[in-house]
């Protein structure tokens, strides 16, 4: 399963903890500590005594990569279709996202969000291209 990888970093940065001292508090090791905040893919198990350490429900380190998906933010329907995995950008003639993927050369996967009511089309970058942002020297914050 997923897990919020972005809460839990402001969690355990909240705490001032290191990956290490995130590691004891939880039992788990830290290369899966690591691994975790990196993708965000965890057993349910890891989510468990995540949740535990840092003092908060379960629920609360869902990935809700869903919920921002709907409603439509044009006509505030909530018929809203993803589509069912990430494209590779690349596949659309020009590029979206350029420079967020693994390679320098690549674009970020994304997911196309089409609304049933109203037709917006919205495209979403994955998880891992929105990590890659803040350190992009290609991409500022504006
Ligand atoms: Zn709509």
């Amino acid at each position: 399963m997923k897990i919020n990888a972005k809460i839990m970093l402001k969690l355990r940065e909240e705490k001032a903890w290191s990956q290490e001292e995130l590691a004891i508090a939880s039992g788990l090791s830290l290369r899966t500590i690591q691994r975790i905040e990196r993708n965000g893919a965890a057993s349910l198990h890891s989510k468990k005594v995540l949740a535990s350490a840092f003092d908060i429900d379960i629920q609360d380190l869902n990935y809700d990569e869903e919920m921002q998906m709907t409603p439509c933010p044009a006509c505030k329907s909530k018929e809203v279709y993803q589509y069912k995995d990430y494209i590779n950008a690349t596949t659309i003639e020009g590029e979206l996202l350029p420079k967020l993927a693994s390679s320098m050369f690549s674009s970020a996967k994304i997911r196309p969000v089409v609304c049933g009511n109203c037709g917006l089309l919205r495209f979403f970058a994955s998880n891992d291209a929105l990590d890659k942002l803040k350190e992009s020297k290609h991409w500022m914050r504006v």
